[in-house]
């Protein structure tokens, strides 16, 4: 039989607990480090589509305009309309509108 025993005396099992809470406490703070990532990176998407959708309705056509006559139609009514000459008409873009107030002929709509 041997004097000593064979397992070693000095064991890291001591280190268990604080180990653990130890990943515990880096795991917290890794989720709400994604978190708050995320957050940041949705709220910036976000952003960009606003962005996108004013650039959009900027170009976008509303009306549509007719100098001889001065005859103004919204884009509904325009392709409602089979009588017209469509030739005469320029078209009108969301950014005019800064400059202009338009009121379609046929609905009276503002745009
Ligand atoms: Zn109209």
């Amino acid at each position: 039989m041997y004097p000593y025993s064979t397992t070693p005396s000095f064991s890291f099992s001591f280190l268990i607990v604080p180990g653990l809470i130890g990943l515990v406490v880096f795991l917290v703070i890794f989720l709400i480090f994604r978190f708050f990532n995320l957050w940041y990176w949705r709220i910036n998407e976000i952003t960009d589509l606003l962005k996108e959708i004013r650039n959009n309705t900027k170009n976008e056509i509303v009306g549509w305009y007719k100098k001889a006559g001065d005859n103004f139609l919204c884009k509904d009514c325009f392709h409602k309309r089979k009588d017209l000459n469509k030739e005469d008409y320029r078209s009108v873009k969301g950014e005019d509108l800064n400059k202009n107030v338009y009121i379609c002929d046929d609905c009276k709509k503002e745009i």
